[in-house]
C-alpha cells in the first residue's frame, strides 16, 4: 500500500467498505490496514461500514422463516450468524480481554435477534418495519469488530449506529433521508470526535425515523450512507472500497474482459446505477452533485490501483460509449389496440393504474403510431399491475378500443450509457448492428432524453450475449 508522506488534510474524508471488504477477519484486518495508513495524511476520517457479506440476507431469510413458523430453519439460520461472528472474532489479532468484550457483545446483538424472531414467529407475520429492525443488526455486529481491531491497534475510534445521525422518512426498506435533520445531528455527533482525531465507525444502510425508529436505506444502501455523511460534514471526498477496482465498461461476473473506467461523471454513475449496475445504490451521487464532492471507487484487495473517481466532470468518451448495464427480472407490459389512436388520456390512465400499485416503471417506449404503449416493471410487481389496469381501462376494453393488456415475463433490460455519445450520431447505429449480427431480437427499445443511454429490451435468454456483444463491438473494438 502507498506510504503517505504528505502535509495532513484537514477536511473530512468518508471511507465506506462494502460487505466483502470486511467479510471475513482477513478482509477486516485489510481494512482496517487501509484506514490506519490514511489516518496521518487524512486525521479527520469517518469509516461507514457495512454487514459482512452475506449476512443481510440471512438476516432476512431468518426473519421471513419466522413469518412462516419455520421454527428449525430460523434457528439454524441464527446459528450460521452467530458463528461466522464468533470464528471472524476468534481470527482477528485481539488480545484476550478484547475478544472477551466484543464476543459479549455480538451475543447480545443475537439474543436481540432470537427474540424478535420469537415475536414474529408468534405473530405469525413480519412487517416492513421488522424486517428493517432485523436487517440492521449485520451492521451493527461488523462497526464492533471494526472498531475492536482498529482499538487494539491504538487507535481512537467510536462506534456510532446510524439511527442517532442519519434520519429519514418512515418508508420502511426504502427510507428517503431528511435532509436538515440528518445534517444537524451528524455535525453534532460526529464533529466533536473528528476534532478529537477519533475515528467514527459508523454503521451503513440504516437510519431512524424522527421517533427512532430504525429504518434501511434500501439493499446495497451503505454507499449512501457515505454519501450522506460526506454531504453533511462537507467532505472532501468519499471513498468507496469494494472488491473490483473500479467501476468497470460492464459487470466483470459477464464480461470477464471488462475494464476500469478511470474518471466517470456523477450523471453517468447515476444512470449506471439505475439501469443495474450493481456497484453503487442508485441514490448514492445525489448528495455528492451540488457540492461537487468527488466519489472513488477502489479495490480493498488491490490499494495501489488507480481507480475510479466520479465527479462533475464529463468522461473522456467523446461519441462513445463508456459501459453496458443489464436490470432483470422484469417485465414487459403492452397495452396494444388500434382504437387507442388519437384518444387522449390513455396514457395517461395506464400510467397512474400502474402508480396506485406502486409499481415503478424502469423505462417506456411507445410506438409512434399510438398503437401500443409499453413499458417495464419489475416482474415482482406484474400480476398486481395487470389487473390494476384491466380494472382500470375495463370500458375500452369492451368496446375494443384496446385490444389486450398483456405482459411479457422474463425479459431483461440492457442498456448502453456514456455522456459521450450525446448529439453523436451513430453509436445506436454501432448498437443495433452488433446485436443483430447475433441475430437477437429486439422486444423494445428507449433512448433517455439525457441522451445519456439507449436501452433494449430482450429476451433473458439473449440478455448476456447482447451484453457481450455490445461491449466487445461497440466499447472496445468500435472506431468510435
Ligand atoms: P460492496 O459490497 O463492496 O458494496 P457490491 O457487491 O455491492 O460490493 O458491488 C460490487 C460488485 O458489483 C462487483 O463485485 C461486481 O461484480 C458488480 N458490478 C456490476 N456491474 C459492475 C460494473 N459496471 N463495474 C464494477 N462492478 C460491477
Ligand atoms: N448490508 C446491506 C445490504 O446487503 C447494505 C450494503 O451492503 O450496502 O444490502
Ligand atoms: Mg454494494
Amino acid at each position: 500500500m502507498a506510504k503517505n508522506t504528505a502535509q495532513p488534510n484537514m477536511q473530512p474524508l468518508v471511507m465506506k467498505f462494502g460487505g466483502t471488504s470486511v467479510g471475513s477477519a482477513e478482509a477486516i484486518t485489510q481494512a482496517v490496514n487501509i484506514v490506519t495508513s490514511y489516518h496521518a495524511e487524512y486525521p479527520q476520517l469517518v469509516v461507514v461500514a457495512s454487514a459482512m457479506s452475506g449476512i443481510t440476507n440471512q438476516l432476512l431469510a431468518c426473519a421471513r422463516d419466522a413469518a412462516d413458523g419455520n421454527w428449525k430453519s430460523y434457528t439454524q439460520g441464527i446459528s450460521s450468524i452467530e458463528s461466522t461472528h464468533m470464528d471472524t472474532i476468534s481470527a482477528l489479532a485481539l488480545s484476550d480481554g478484547k475478544r472477551q468484550a466484543l464476543m459479549a457483545d455480538i451475543q447480545a446483538i443475537i439474543k436481540q435477534l432470537r427474540n424478535y424472531c420469537a415475536s414474529i414467529e408468534t405473530m405469525g407475520e413480519v412487517t416492513t418495519r421488522g424486517l428493517d429492525a432485523i436487517a440492521s443488526l449485520g451492521e451493527r455486529m461488523n462497526v464492533r469488530q471494526i472498531a475492536a481491531l482498529l482499538d487494539e491497534q491504538g487507535f481512537a475510534c467510536r462506534t456510532i449506529e446510524a439511527d442517532e445521525i442519519i434520519i429519514t422518512d418512515a418508508a420502511y426498506q426504502n427510507a428517503r433521508p431528511l435532509r436538515e435533520q440528518t445534517r444537524k445531528r451528524t455535525r453534532a455527533v460526529l464533529d466533536p470526535l473528528l476534532k478529537a482525531g477519533v475515528i467514527p465507525v459508523v454503521t451503513g444502510f440504516i437510519g431512524a425515523t424522527e421517533k427512532g425508529v430504525t429504518t434501511t436505506l434500501g439493499r446495497g444502501g451503505s454507499d449512501y450512507s457515505a454519501a450522506i455523511l460526506g454531504d453533511c460534514l462537507d467532505a472532501q471526498a468519499v471513498w468507496t472500497w469494494t472488491d473490483v477496482d473500479g467501476v468497470m465498461t460492464a459487470d466483470p461476473r459477464i464480461v470477464p474482459d471488462a475494464r476500469v473506467i478511470g474518471r466517470l461523471s456523477f450523471d453517468e454513475v447515476s444512470e449506471m446505477a439505475y439501469f443495474g449496475a450493481k456497484v453503487l445504490h442508485p441514490k448514492t451521487m445525489r448528495p455528492l452533485i451540488e457540492r461537487n464532492i468527488p466519489l472513488w471507487v477502489k479495490n480493498t484487495f488491490n490499494p495501489d490501483h488507480p481507480a475510479t473517481c466520479i465527479s462533475n466532470q464529463p468522461s473522456q468518451t467523446f461519441g462513445k460509449l463508456s459501459c453496458v448495464t443489464a436490470i432483470r427480472d422484469v417485465s414487459l407490459v403492452t397495452v396494444r389496440g388500434k382504437g387507442m389512436l388519437g384518444v387522449p388520456g390513455v396514457a395517461a390512465r395506464t400510467f397512474s393504474a400502474v402508480a396506485d400499485r406502486n409499481a415503478s416503471v424502469l423505462m417506456i417506449s411507445q410506438s409512434s403510431s399510438e398503437q401500443s404503449i409499453c413499458f417495464v416493471i419489475p416482474s415482482a410487481d406484474q400480476a398486481e399491475v395487470i389487473t390494476s389496469l384491466e380494472v382500470e381501462l375495463a370500458y375500452e376494453l369492451e368496446r375494443g378500443d384496446i385490444d389486450a393488456v398483456h405482459a411479457t415475463p422474463d425479459v431483461v433490460i440492457v442498456t448502453g450509457i456514456g455522456a459521450g455519445m450525446r448529439r453523436t450520431p451513430g453509436v445506436s447505429a454501432k448498437i443495433f448492428s452488433a446485436v443483430g449480427a447475433k441475430d437477437i431480437n429486439i422486444i423494445a427499445i428507449a433512448q433517455g432524453s439525457s441522451e445519456y443511454s439507449i436501452s433494449l429490451v430482450v429476451d433473458k435468454k439473449d440478455a448476456d450475449l447482447t451484453v457481450r456483444q455490445i461491449h466487445t463491438e461497440v466499447i472496445i473494438n468500435g472506431k468510435q
